[in-house]
């Protein structure tokens, strides 16, 4: 083994730590290898190895070493592969996937036909089924703990036999043990096949390549090493127990330094960092560098005016924390305080939203920054519009599914046609939603088999073109058929590249994870994974299986984003380590985020995981806490902390880090409260309008919207002035009842309706479905002479209101058809529609004499109000009227839903008193009003009589007279203000993009 020096360089804080890892690397015999967490970690120690050549103790320029090359863990073990002579080639993530689900199935077929012994508790549970599915979110979670015990030196024969002695031995009478020690036979065994089929690969993993590495030397050797990062236990990307025992073993190596912060060290490090390399060296950072380690200035710790004691800020969500940064740095340079950006920092420890947000508060505000880190693959939206082309797999090319993916940019038309317009599209969707249509190739081939001649095709020959050319996926075919016939579909349909840059705008500069467009990217990625399965293990898969492993390849790529501006550093907390700074603001402090969170172990509890050598939660705790107080002192200037009071709406609760704070021991700085006003947006809105600042486009909009009419204008609140006197419909009055501007929207405007986009019928189709069946029913009943449905015939009612249903629902879609025939002839729990009806009138004694079914009640109608009468024109249309044998009749009007409130209802009691006018005379005779009613299918009760048992019915004649014509006037006198008799009504109103909903409660 090659003799080596293995030294433990301890440093009081990050200031210092900086500061030593730049020294050893200028003060190295051999070019050094820099050992890093992130690639983030890597650009920041960039930064600061340029900045630290300009430093008066610096070696001189020609006697400075080059930048020494600087890797992650997995970069480590790239770099040490392609320097080992004749090592076989590295399997990659898609070729390892295939190896571990191939595995993983061997396994399961072992449990299942008995080779491998689950124990008989296992087979008897499982019932005669396999004991075990290999489903790939397992999968991945079982190899996920091969890593972690593979580099934790730990064997798999050994891993079973800890668990079976910590169980007490390999057989148990007890369920749960005999459980647990089948499954550790099933997990130990599909590892063991995995490391088989690895070998017979003819490629190497980390695992093996690591073996390789202890045995044969480097054709380059590499002799110096400095580690910058600690263990897995003390932070996210640590080194494992095998990675210190390779640099501990491995050929060539002649000196490995770690640097470490004495926090980190006191939180267990240090102990543990002793049992992994026995004989360290130790040495203190002074101690090495003597003058030359220049002493740490101490940050000062900004803290809120109040609460006076509290060490942190609270803001309202993510976005004001950003927001908050921007005012500090505007508030300063309004105080010609001098802040180089590049010398500010703003810490998370998650990217997201914060990467997204950067543009709408540093960037609105003028403020440049920089980025770094890793944003997902899924979001570039042709990734989200590749989403689409899953969808429409998973749904049968669903209405909805399909005109989005018509709609989506990223594909180019069938053929070269021309794209279908955007009003062709709306017609489509309509035309597709009329028809009923629900998915499935043959029911849009129907659909074009009727479609009519001079009609805009495109986009139905669009849709066609698509559905005919997702159907080769449908069928259950090996994985790599699938993945290649969905790659092909991609590569004739993704429309010219937009450039990566395009994808996110001018100023960015994107690296995918190899050079190359997004389409290059997602062709490849789908072209491997195909590979990999070809390769090593082809699964049958069904449509389902192929749109699940699409979306899991794309979720688990990243690609790298920095913006090359200049200015604010936005970066994580481990990059922030390798970074100088003057000004730091640590963003984000919630529960859910600090400390970070490790994944849980699926297959043991804590108190197993410990006997494998797994750390305690506590010990972890203690290291971030230790990472947290690093970072608080890191700055050389001011440092402040925030959380957030809502995170994507929700409460979020503060950081139990936060409580680590006093042991920083910072000198505190109350903040200044003054605000800054950052944006065009401040300063159009925040107090008097400052038109100075804004751009010659802004300045056009803002003088433009001077100009208008004052928002205090009462044609701003609804009122318009006198209108020409119109004949309304009672149901357009309901509607001013419910909400005037609605009713403006609707009836004066004509405004159409903003309509949920449904597969079904939305209410009012529905409404308008139920009373055509009542209304051929009663036809019907009338046809074949039934009369007054009574006890003795009402058997007979039933079977042809039966008979009605059926026929109407013969033209819905299946779903909606059943629900409709549920609705209005009952369940085994409950009575429909058409049952209230029929009983309401076999329970009543008197006899119909005949039956005005849709019946218009239009004209004048003679209204008292108080003591004067007054005469309304009025337009309207009773659902029924039943003249009875001793002269009333009976008024019925059906609803959906539930009954109208009687102190605002205006249909029923109107049109009794039009009909009282407009009956007399038939028949012979006059007719009065015998009783009103709702039939309603919502509510506790189907009928309901518009006026109680015992009540005053010619009150509430009365009130709604006067309710009416008080309607009738305010809309002659043009007053419509977005004022609902129910904000709730605000939720589901089909006005809403048009309504100034905000105006609601000020008039
Ligand atoms: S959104 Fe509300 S206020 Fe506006 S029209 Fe609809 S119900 Fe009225």
């Amino acid at each position: 083994m090659t003799p080596r020096r293995t030294r433990l360089v301890r440093v009081a804080d990050l200031q210092q730590f900086r500061h030593a890892i730049i020294w050893l690397c200028e003060h190295a015999p051999q070019p050094t290898v820099v050992l890093v967490p992130t690639s983030a970690a890597r650009s920041q120690f960039e930064r600061t190895w340029q900045a630290a050549a300009s430093r008066s103790d610096a070696p001189a320029p020609l006697a400075r070493p080059p930048v020494p090359t600087v890797v992650t863990r997995d970069e480590l073990y790239e770099l040490l592969h392609r320097r080992l002579p004749n090592a076989p080639p590295r399997l990659g993530p898609f070729e390892r996937r295939a190896l571990t689900l191939a595995a993983a199935a061997r396994a399961a077929a072992s449990a299942a036909d008995g080779t491998l012994d689950t124990g008989d508790r296992a087979r008897s549970d499982a019932g005669g089924r396999p004991p075990f599915t290999a489903r790939p979110g397992l999968v991945a979670e079982m190899f996920r703990f091969y890593d972690e015990l593979r580099r934790q030196s730990r064997r798999i024969d050994r891993f079973q036999e800890l668990i079976e002695e910590a169980l007490g031995g390999a057989r148990s009478t007890d369920s749960g043990i005999d459980r647990t020690l089948a499954q550790t036979r099933l997990l130990a065994e599909a590892f063991r096949e995995y490391e088989r089929r690895v070998v017979a690969s003819g490629r190497c993993d980390e695992h093996s390549l690591r073996e390789r590495l202890l045995e044969t030397p480097l054709a380059v050797p590499l002799s110096d090493v400095l580690v910058t990062v600690a263990d897995w236990i003390a932070e996210p990307d640590g080194l494992f127990v095998s990675d210190f025992d390779l640099l501990a073993r491995m050929p060539g190596v002649e000196r490995v330094d770690m640097v470490c912060t004495e926090h980190l060290l006191g939180s267990g490090f240090h102990q543990r960092l002793h049992d992994w390399w026995p004989g360290l060296e130790e040495v203190e950072a002074g101690a090495l560098m003597g003058a030359r380690l220049s002493p740490s200035r101490r940050p000062l710790l900004e803290t809120p005016a109040d609460p006076p004691d509290r060490l942190w800020f609270t803001l309202r969500d993510r976005q004001e924390e950003l927001t908050a940064v921007a005012q500090l740095i505007k508030a300063a340079r309004r105080h010609a305080e001098v802040i180089p950006l590049d010398r500010v920092a703003i810490v998370f420890k998650k990217p997201l939203p914060y990467l997204y947000l950067a543009d709408v508060t540093l960037g609105a505000s003028g403020i440049p920054y920089t980025a770094y880190d890793r944003r997902p693959l899924a979001s570039w939206p042709m990734v989200g519009a590749i989403d689409l082309v899953l969808e429409a797999l998973e749904t049968n090319c669903a209405r909805a599914g399909l005109v989005a993916l018509l709609r989506t940019p990223h594909f180019v038309p069938w053929n070269g046609a021309e794209r279908p317009a955007r009003p062709s599209l709306r017609a489509f969707d309509t035309t597709l939603r009329s028809a009923g249509y629900l998915g499935d190739r043959q029911a849009l081939e129907a659909i074009e088999r009727n479609w009519q001649a001079p009609r805009d095709r495109r986009a139905l020959d669009e849709a066609l073109a698509w559905v005919r050319a997702l159907e080769p996926l449908t069928e259950s075919l090996p994985a790599s058929v699938l993945l290649h016939r969905l790659r092909e579909l991609l590569a004739a349909r993704l429309a010219p590249d937009p450039s990566a840059a395009a994808e996110t705008g001018p100023d960015a500069s994107i690296e995918p994870l190899q050079t190359g467009s997004a389409s290059d990217t997602v062709l490849r990625l789908l072209a491997e994974l195909a590979d990999a399965h070809a390769a090593h293990d082809d699964p049958v898969w069904t449509p389902a299986d192929l749109t699940a492993a699409v979306r899991a390849l794309f979720e688990g790529q990243t690609f790298s984003e920095a913006r090359q501006r200049g200015g604010v550093q936005l970066l994580d907390d481990r990059a922030a380590r390798y970074g100088d700074f003057d000004d730091l603001t640590i963003v984000g402090l919630t529960d859910a985020d600090w400390p970070e969170r490790q994944p849980r172990n699926v297959f043991y509890p804590t108190g197993l995981l410990k006997a494998l050598g797994w750390p305690l939660e506590h010990t972890r705790r203690s290291a971030a806490d230790a990472r947290f107080l690093d970072l608080l002192a890191s700055p050389t200037r001011r440092v402040a902390v925030t959380t957030i009071a809502l995170d994507d709406d929700a409460i979020a609760m503060p950081a139990v880090t936060l409580d680590e704070m006093p042991r920083a021991r910072l000198s505190t700085l109350r903040t200044r409260t003054e605000v800054a006003r950052l944006t065009a947006a401040d300063a159009l809105s925040a107090g008097a309008v400052r038109l100075d600042v804004l751009s010659d486009q802004a300045l056009g909009w803002a003088t433009l919207r001077l100009a208008r009419t004052s928002p205090a204008d009462p044609r701003f609140h609804g009122s318009l002035g006198s209108q020409p006197e119109q004949v309304w419909s009672v149901s357009a009055l309901e509607v001013y009842l419910a909400c005037p501007f609605k009713f403006y929207a609707q009836h004066v405007l004509h405004l159409e309706a903003d309509e949920p986009d449904s597969d079904v019928m939305d209410p009012r189709q529905q409404g308008l479905f139920v009373h055509a069946v009542f209304q051929a029913f009663f036809e019907r009943w009338n046809q074949l002479g039934g009369g007054t449905v009574t006890p003795a015939s009402i058997d007979r009612a039933r079977a042809v209101f039966t008979d009605v249903v059926d026929t109407a629902i013969a033209q819905l879609p299946p779903a909606e058809a059943g629900l409709e025939r549920t609705r209005l002839l009952g369940s085994s729990a409950a009575g429909g529609l058409g049952e209230a009806v029929l009983r309401m009138e076999a329970e009543r004694p008197v006899a119909v004499v005949e039956r005005l079914l849709e019946h218009r009640l239009d004209g004048p109608v003679t209204l008292q109000v108080a003591t004067e009468s007054r005469t309304v024109r009025l337009r309207g249309k009773a659902d029924r009227i039943d003249l009875l044998e001793d002269g009333t009749f009976r008024l019925i009007d059906y609803k959906l839903g539930r009954a109208p409130n009687r102190s605002r209802a205006l249909q029923l009691p109107i049109y009794a008193l039009a009909a009282t006018e407009r009956l007399s005379g038939r028949q012979g005779r006059s007719w009065s009003l015998g009783e009103a009613a709702y039939v309603a299918f919502k509510g506790p009760r189907r009928v309901i009589p518009l006026v109680p048992a015992g009540g005053d019915r010619t009150g509430v004649l009365a009130e709604a007279g006067a309710r009416l014509t008080t309607v009738v006037d305010a809309i002659a006198r043009g007053e419509f203000p977005p004022r609902p008799d129910d904000v709730y009504l605000c939720e589901r109103c089909n006005y809403a993009a048009v309504c100034r909903k905000d105006y609601v409660g000020d008039v």
